[in-house]
């Protein structure tokens, strides 16, 4: 049986972050990983045909000092990538239509996203009173503030693209926590966001830390160029793959965790342990310790999602692919939820003369449909994106990755569900949950919140 000062159960980036930070604070940490990558959800592939597939994760977005320092200490900041220019530009699908999303304020006058009375229902935001329950769906919140148009047209697909969720469960002050307490602070969302940001501005001043441009980026040949690069500086011998946790017991101060290594059961023991895996798999651990936490992390829904790689030669493709890519809006009924123009994004992602199309398809609404036999997924995005960017007969490249459990979707509930989360901790010293179910789903998110926690938790340094 070995020991260490922290266990840290799952190598995605959130549990790679915390154990990076402990480590360099001069903890003895060991990685245990289920299986046989380090990663998790950003999961990336180059082909012999010279596309680079990413299956989870396309884009990170950095935008703090601290992030850029770590890559520095990490070595990888001259293989980070970012995105080209044009991915500012995004499009929405409309009656059948790719319409180009406004920029700037005079974009938003004359777009044919919105009619007359949308938009001068846009302008009437400020004046909307705010809301009196504690909660309430995406949705509901965004056609209260903003009217239907809007909500339908543009959150909406942006919910299903980005979150596979849908917007009539999702819950607004868990899912757009920043948005929810601009409208319960300062009454509104315009002017609400404007003094957030400021009161952020303020108190980076304040804590000295440089102001930094958010950017969307990546790394040269994928994205788990950054996990990889972690799981390194941590050392091989301390992030064993292939080790699943299958059962977790106090014993007196310690965390004793049951693993199954190669096959063989073993127990690791540490006075400190993070969960970093997701809520289904932390339930079933959990489960000795506190039962209504399992439950509630149980309750946590994650859709399945397909992720469909196309490449096609460049003259096969009608449409110029100047932009981020296209969303689609419910009503629309596609087959997709959105598709990515990867090869505009980064260019290096597709071999010279082809085109990378990565379509997202299932989610929340259509979970099911995602799971389908790949023959008829691939048949149907195909001819989708034969009628949405012009794309001609069969494409160059064709690969679907299925994710039976793809992002947790935070609904109704999920407020209480995470204060059990936070009962959990406070009850039990040395016990840490991170994860893309608590505070914020984005690779970024996650790796502030493990960076956060790596600093934070406490443990005796040994005598040098
Ligand atoms: C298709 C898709 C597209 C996405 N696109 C973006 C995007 O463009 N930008 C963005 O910012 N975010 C995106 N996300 C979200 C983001 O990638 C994830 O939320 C984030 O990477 C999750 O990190 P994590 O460490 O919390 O969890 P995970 O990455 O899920 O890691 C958890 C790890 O725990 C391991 N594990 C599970 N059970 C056990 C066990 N019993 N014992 C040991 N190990 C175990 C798993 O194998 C896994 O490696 C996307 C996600 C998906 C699925």
């Amino acid at each position: 049986m070995g020991t260490y000062d922290c266990i840290v159960v799952g190598a995605g980036i959130s549990g790679l972050s915390t154990a990076y930070a402990l480590q360099r604070r001069g903890a003895k940490v060991l990685v245990v990983e289920a299986s046989a990558k380090v990663g998790g959800a950003m999961s990336s592939e180059q082909t012999p045909e010279g596309f680079v597939l990413e299956k989870g994760p396309n884009t990170i977005v950095c935008g703090s000092a601290d992030m850029h320092e770590h890559f520095a200490n990490l070595g990888i900041e001259k293989e980070l990538m970012q995105a080209d220019r044009q991915g500012a530009r995004r499009y929405l699908l409309l009656n059948g239509q790719l319409e180009l999303i406004p920029l700037g304020p005079a974009g938003a006058i004359t777009t044919r996203l919105f009619s007359p009375k949308g938009k001068l229902r846009l302008a009437a935001e400020p004046f909307i009173p705010r809301a009196k329950t504690s909660d309430e769906s995406v949705a509901a919140f965004f056609t209260r503030r903003l009217g239907p148009e809007l909500a339908q047209r543009v959150v909406d697909p942006f919910v299903s693209g980005v979150y596979a969720g849908d917007a009539t469960v999702l819950s607004i002050r868990e899912t757009f926590p920043m948005i929810w307490e601009a409208e319960q602070k300062y009454g509104n969302i315009v002017w609400g966001m404007i003094n957030i940001l400021r009161e952020k501005a303020a108190e980076r001043k304040k804590t000295g830390k440089k102001r930094v441009k958010s950017e969307m980026i990546s790394f040269r040949g994928g994205v788990v160029h950054w996990p990889q690069a972690i799981a390194k500086a941590l050392g091989a011998e301390n992030v064993w793959l292939n080790c699943s946790a299958t059962a977790l017991q106090r014993v007196d101060q310690d965390w004793q965790l049951t693993v199954q290594r190669n096959g063989k059961e073993e127990t690791v023991s540490a006075e400190r342990l993070i969960l970093a895996t997701p809520a289904g798999a932390t339930a079933n651990l959990l489960e000795s310790v506190d039962t209504k936490v399992a439950k509630a992390l149980r309750e946590i829904p994650y859709p399945a999602v397909a992720v469909v790689h196309l490449g096609y030669r460049r003259e096969d493709v009608a449409h110029p692919l100047d932009g981020f890519g296209m969303l689609c809006p419910s009503h629309e009924k596609r087959d997709v939820l959105g598709t990515l123009w990867s090869s505009t994004l980064f260019t290096e992602n597709a071999p010279q003369g082809k085109v990378l199309l990565t379509s997202f398809v299932g989610g929340a609404r259509r979970p099911y449909f995602a799971m389908q036999a790949e023959d008829s997924l691939l048949e149907a995005i195909i001819q989708e994106q034969q009628k949405l960017v012009g794309a001609k007969g069969q494409p160059v490249f064709k690969r679907v990755t299925q994710w039976q459990s793809a992002i947790p979707q935070y609904v109704a509930g999920h407020t209480e569900r995470m204060a059990q989360v936070n009962r959990l901790e406070a009850m039990w010293s040395g016990l840490y949950i991170v994860s893309n179910y608590r505070d914020g789903v984005s690779v970024e998110k996650c790796w502030h919140k493990g960076n956060e926690l790596g600093q934070r938790i406490p443990f005796s340094k040994p005598a040098s």
